[in-house]
């Protein structure tokens, strides 16, 4: 097959151009007609030469009179062609390209397209494209198609190779329709070969928006299939260990009545949610997803509770070390009776083989433990989205051989409606809408670079403990060198100007695990006023007394991270507030974060930034392999809410939904 042959097969591209291809992640000739265009140059208007005004974007047909290089009296290198059709005459001028003088051959034909303007006077086609004239032209009087490029490696030369490649495909037998005929009428599809096509080289826009819906199409429902396909196979291949919520209602019971405060009404359904699941012969496979403070965590208490009560273990995993302490004590706090363990790198010499029923707490290093767990019938994972596809894998090694733990993982990330359906198509959510005891908003303001001494002298005067977070340099799961350089900068810029006589702590992912803890303990008992920390404190750090939080280069977070961090606030009793800087000012960057000054909902603010930044900035995008998403849109509820009822209806109606997967398709 063609298509899933090197780019080297190809005339025209040797080993320099293979080389130089990856640098835009093309080896295949499937990569090379997948790159597609990311807008087109529209020269699709033909005009006479006679009818030209200043400032037009066109394309004229015309035959060369003349060509000279001359210097103009500053020293300007200047390409000069006069050009004629059966109309007018007109000079075409390039600048500093004196070799064009060779290439353009007099008496010969040619499209020129580009725009008119004026020098010295006279109306002039300035540096225009151009080619000879064909009938079929690929890059002038036409929508031309404009790719992303690489040093060596224009769009025309791109153009070219795409176009070569094309008809040749048509021939192979290549492109074999995949999606059902019926699916392609009910959603009024154009045909795969006429969709590739087009995206390169179409007539009109209106051929592009087809070819683009197809293209989404395609990418969409492979994806959702592949989504549903794990799915299914989740609650064939295993049986799940089986947690039985009635033979110990009444100590869950008796627990809940217990707690300090009433659950919520979205608490409960959660739990009822999971108590369901836990009561199917599959394994659970369930997110629960609740803004910061939304109360998650006695959720996943109750349910290790309950996992206890019925003799096997709960494994409970959080993404950081300072966390795990966190959750270790809390979990201490609400169940007396039963066995807590914490297992960190720090902590670590504890036997967690031994015991039947226990909780251990750790972070997710637990997953790689050496020893034997046998009996775990829970895992939670706090905060999916540290956590990648392969370690949800390992996941299945636990448990016995027929049966397998239940999961629940937990995040305060929202996840729009159209995620959902996508990337964590094959989990089942619970939402927790509501946060208990909010009657508090944290105050937010998006502050102009001008105020910024204000807003430090007022947080000095204010005395409050205060986070100041760093900016956020590389956009990375890990803490990276210059995350933690940035807050050593700023943290002696601080310390030796406004916030000299202060007390003032540093936190950062390169300091060791005891030392963190103990910057945050020290924190926690107020022997620091502010805390200037790298986006490490993102995740469930709980200090109820910092009533303040700064965020510096906030332009380069979600909103939805934001969200996550001003969430450190304003915990206690006192109101919060939230200063967002931004390290590069841009109207729309700063129209994206005033957002955050009026809008209190996670899963709304997360919605937004799907409509702004696009799908790769959320958080788990990239760990799902949906950067191969190149056309599908998914701020496109709608359409993604079409593609999924089509795979729905499709995988219903197939006895075997094995043998269509991409790669069987298009390799
Ligand atoms: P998150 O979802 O961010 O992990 P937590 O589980 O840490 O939130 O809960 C935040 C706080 O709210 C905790 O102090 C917790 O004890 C408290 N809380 C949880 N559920 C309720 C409730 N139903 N009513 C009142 N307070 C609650
Ligand atoms: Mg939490």
């Amino acid at each position: 097959m063609l298509l899933s042959m090197r780019v080297e097969v190809l005339p025209g591209i040797g080993p320099k151009y293979q080389k130089l291809l990856q640098n835009l992640n093309i080896y295949t000739v499937y990569d090379l007609i997948y790159h597609f265009p990311f807008r087109y140059d529209d020269f699709s208007t033909v005009t006479k030469i006679s009818d030209l005004t200043e400032n037009q974007l066109v394309t004229i047909c015309a035959i060369i009179l003349d060509v000279k290089n001359i210097y103009t009296k500053n020293k300007k290198k200047l390409t000069i062609a006069t050009v004629q059709d059966e109309t007018a005459q007109i000079d075409v001028i390039w600048f500093n390209q004196h070799y064009l003088s060779q290439k353009l051959k007099k008496g010969k034909k040619y499209n020129f397209s580009g725009k008119t303007g004026l020098y010295g006077n006279k109306l002039n086609f300035i540096s225009p494209t151009f080619e000879l004239y064909k009938d079929n032209s690929l890059n002038t009087g036409r929508l031309v198609p404009i790719y992303n490029e690489t040093k060596g490696i224009s769009s025309k030369w791109l153009r070219a190779r795409i176009n070569d490649v094309l008809p040749r495909l048509n021939t192979h037998e290549e492109l074999k329709e995949f999606i059902p005929q019926n699916l392609i009428e009910k959603r009024n599809l154009i045909g795969i070969k006429d969709a590739l096509t087009t995206i390169h080289f179409p007539e009109n826009l209106t051929q592009v928006d087809q070819a683009r819906k197809r293209l989404g199409y395609n990418e969409l429902f492979l994806e959702l299939l592949k989504v549903q396909t794990q799915k299914n196979k989740w609650q064939n291949d295993y049986e799940g260990i089986h947690l039985d919520k009635n033979k110990t209602d009444s100590q869950i019971q008796f627990f809940v009545k217990s707690l300090p405060f009433e659950l919520t009404k979205t608490q409960q359904n959660a739990l009822n949610q999971i108590f369901k699941d836990l009561n199917t012969k599959f394994p659970m496979n369930r997110m629960l997803e609740g803004d910061v403070g939304s109360g998650k965590t006695i959720v996943a208490i109750i349910c290790a509770y309950l996992c206890s009560l019925n003799g096997y273990k709960t494994l409970y995993m959080a993404p950081t070390e300072i966390l795990a302490n966190q959750h270790y004590n809390t979990f201490c706090n609400f169940l007396k009776e039963i066995d807590i363990k914490l297992k960190t790198s720090s902590n670590n010499t504890q036997d967690i083989t031994k015991d039947k029923n226990d909780i251990i707490i750790g972070t997710h290093a637990l997953l790689h433990e050496k020893q034997n767990l046998k009996n775990v019938g829970l895992v939670i994972i706090d905060e999916q989205h540290r956590f990648g596809v392969n370690q949800r894998a390992k996941l299945l090694e636990m448990g016995t051989k027929e049966k397998k733990p239940n999961l629940l993982t937990m995040t305060a990330t929202p996840i729009p409606r159209t995620l959902a359906l996508t990337i964590y198509g094959d989990l089942d959510i619970s939402v927790l809408d509501s946060v208990p005891n909010k009657d508090k908003k944290i105050t937010t303001k998006v502050i102009p670079e001008t105020q910024r001494d204000k807003i430090f002298e007022w947080i000095k005067k204010k005395g409050e403990q205060a986070f100041i977070v760093c900016p956020f340099i590389t956009e990375s799961e890990h803490e990276q060198f210059e995350n933690v350089k940035a807050a050593q900068e700023e943290y002696k810029k601080l310390t030796n100007g406004i916030f000299k006589n202060i007390s003032v702590g540093l936190l950062h992912g390169k300091l060791k695990p005891e030392e963190k803890q103990q910057v945050m303990n020290d924190f926690k008992n107020k022997k620091y006023q502010i805390l200037i920390s790298t986006p490490v404190i993102e995740v469930g750090v709980d200090i109820p007394e910092a009533t303040i939080i700064v965020i510096e280069s906030a332009e380069r977070y979600g909103l939805a991270s934001l969200h996550q961090l001003r969430g450190r606030v304003g915990r206690g009793v006192k109101e919060g507030f939230c200063f967002i800087f931004m390290s590069n000012f841009s109207k729309t960057a700063y129209n994206r974060l005033k957002n955050l000054e009026n809008i209190d909902n996670g899963l709304k603010l997360a919605e937004i930034d799907l409509q702004y930044r696009g799908q790769g900035d959320i958080f788990g995008v990239e760990q799902h392999g949906f950067k191969n998403f190149k056309i599908a849109d998914l701020s496109d509820l709608e359409f993604v809410e079409e593609v999924k009822q089509d795979v729905e209806e499709y995988v219903n109606t197939q006895p075997s939904i094995s043998n269509i997967t991409m790669t069987s398709i298009f390799n």
